[in-house]
């Protein structure tokens, strides 16, 4: 229901959703993943590529293919996401990294904030700045509201905005839905988070592979999309 990702019988919400909103005592947020992510796979390795290849040359071209990525998908479900936002969007960022001292990945990728804001329509407004980390203390399935903060000249900006957050992967999702927590705590009128791939582990986990078996309709977002079906469908 929330996030795309694998459930079991009886349950609406996966494993990890039910863990992380028990855990935040808060709802969750919607995601809206713009594909599945079988790991290993090769959109993993665009998705760690782009920050992690020690190649530079193998790191700009995965960073292009994840601008591209996230380029078709907004265009094309821009409505989807403007629906789950109750209208336009008016301010789009990265998670922060947890890990990573400084700038999030994505925000390092040459362009992207354009292709952003062309995909999402003018009125939104590239505002990383707008979270910050603030506690080291967050981990897989280990949600926290208060390991990121809104810092002051952005408070203005984010109270009452609609908010699409981006990222590359979702695992767990403690890491988005924390970011998303603190949004709405600062007073967003409404979050989403669109990461281009929900991880999942068919090698690992049997549930994983059955799902993965049982649904190239379950591709992320496009299973639940309500859209006519447009490029995205044949992608
Ligand atoms: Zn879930
Ligand atoms: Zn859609």
């Amino acid at each position: 229901v929330v996030c795309c990702g694998p459930t079991a019988y009886p349950f609406a919400h996966c494993f990890a959703c039910r863990t992380l909103a028990r855990r935040l005592r808060l709802p969750l947020v919607p995601v809206l993943p713009a594909s599945l992510c079988p790991l290993p796979g090769p959109l993993y390795r665009v998705l760690m590529g782009y920050k992690e290849s020690p190649v530079d040359e193998a790191r700009r071209q995965f960073a292009r293919r994840l601008g591209e990525l996230f380029s078709v998908f907004l265009t094309d479900h821009r409505a989807c996401i403007e629906a789950a936002l109750g209208g336009p969007v008016e301010l789009v960022l990265p998670v922060p990294s947890s890990s990573r001292p400084g700038r999030a990945p994505l925000e390092r990728v040459d362009g992207l904030a354009a292709l952003v804001v062309a995909a999402l329509g003018h009125g939104a407004r590239w505002l990383p700045p707008a979270l910050q980390q603030a506690s080291r203390d967050i981990g897989h399935m280990r949600p926290n509201v208060e390991a990121f903060a809104v810092p002051r000249p952005c408070r203005d900006a984010v109270r009452a905005a609609r908010v699409v957050l981006l990222d590359d992967t979702y695992v767990s999702g403690s890491r988005a839905q924390s970011a998303a927590a603190t949004l709405r705590l600062a007073r967003a009128r409404a979050v989403v988070i669109v990461p281009l791939g929900r991880v999942v582990r068919p090698e690992r986990f049997a549930a994983h592979a059955a799902f993965v078996d049982r649904s190239p309709l379950g591709d992320g977002h496009r299973s639940r999309c309500v859209l006519p079906q447009t490029r995205a469908a044949s992608a």
